[in-house]
């Protein structure tokens, strides 16, 4: 790579961004297409975020991601965030527009990207949907879903307020949220009315993989679609349980790869190369 004086500087900002794979992804991307553009990690300490993005605009970056624990506390310090942006309540995704810093959110599209490349075309309005969490993943993934047409999700969330209030947006995308209790029985009837049901929570997620959200395996049907958007480990425990009952299943690393494709096409204006992200994208994986 040739870093000169006119090399395009994007960046992530989080903490920590050690670990991320956005640099990986984004710098193979450039090399393959013979763009003068790097892409670096910004850890951003507590405290620090005001002055990070003040230093981006005055350094003249051109754009990039957020991630934890960020996605939401930027907002304040943007020019301005995308309709889905606003509804989701949370930003990955900085670009500039005539002159102004914008914020978009990429997960939910993302999502429903990769979940439309293992349906049927357009079956996706007319699946009956459970949402197990409500978290930020939760809330863009719905918003997203609502966006595409879905009519109707079932939600189940540990804390049902949140639940609740993750509905809320919903509505404004003719969208009707039916929220479940966390309880034996209530998980149950949402099951047996739901054919797609996607972990949105962290349950299962490394280091803690023995763990899975509380629905019970023997309520599993082979006609159930199982998504987890947890990509490490690339199998959870729920998905190999689902997978036992003869269930449908996806990882959450499809969701990664569009949320990063998209993410790229946004602030460069240029198509992201999908083979090359997909190759680095599995052997970061594979080395893990
Ligand atoms: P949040 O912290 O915002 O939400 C976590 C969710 O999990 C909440 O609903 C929370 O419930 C629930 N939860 C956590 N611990 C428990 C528990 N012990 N019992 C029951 N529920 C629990 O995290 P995110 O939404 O940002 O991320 C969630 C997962 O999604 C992570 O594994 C993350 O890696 C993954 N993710 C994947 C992406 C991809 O591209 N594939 C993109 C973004 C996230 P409550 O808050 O009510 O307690």
């Amino acid at each position: 790579m040739n870093i000169s004086g006119k090399t395009k500087v994007y960046t992530i900002l989080g903490n920590p961004v050690a670990h991320c794979l956005s640099p990986a992804l984004h710098n193979a991307s450039f090399k393959a297409l013979k763009m003068d553009s790097v892409f670096i990690a910004s850890p951003v300490k507590s405290g620090n975020l005001e002055a990070a993005v003040k230093g981006l605009r005055s350094l003249g970056f051109q754009g990039g991601t957020v991630t934890a624990p960020y996605k939401e506390l930027i907002i304040p310090y943007l020019d301005n965030i995308t309709e889905e942006g606003r509804l989701i309540g949370a930003i990955n995704t900085l670009y500039w527009n005539k002159g102004e810093l914008w914020g978009t959110n990429t997960d939910g599209a993302g999502f429903v990207k990769a979940l439309q490349q293992n349906l049927k075309p357009n079956t996706l309005q007319s699946k009956s949907i459970l949402i197990v969490g409500a978290g930020g993943a939760a809330r863009a993934i719905t918003v997203s879903l609502a966006s595409a047409g879905v009519k109707n999700l079932n939600i189940v969330n540990i804390d049902k307020n949140q639940a609740l209030s993750i509905s809320k947006p919903l509505q404004t995308l003719g969208c009707k949220a039916h929220v479940f209790d966390w309880e034996k029985n209530d998980i149950k009837t949402a099951l047996s009315q739901s054919e797609l049901v996607i972990n949105t929570t962290s349950l299962g997620m490394e280091p803690n993989i023995y763990d899975m959200p509380p629905l019970d395996v023997n309520d599993f049907r082979s006609w159930h679609f199982f998504i987890d958007v947890i990509y490490q480990p690339k199998e959870t425990l729920l998905l190999r349980k689902a997978k036992e009952c003869g269930c449908k299943t996806m990882n959450g690393l499809n969701m990664l790869f569009e949320q990063g494709i998209l993410a790229f096409n946004i602030w460069t204006g240029t198509q992201a190369p999908v083979d090359i992200m997909r190759r680095t994208l599995d052997e970061w994986f594979d080395y893990l």
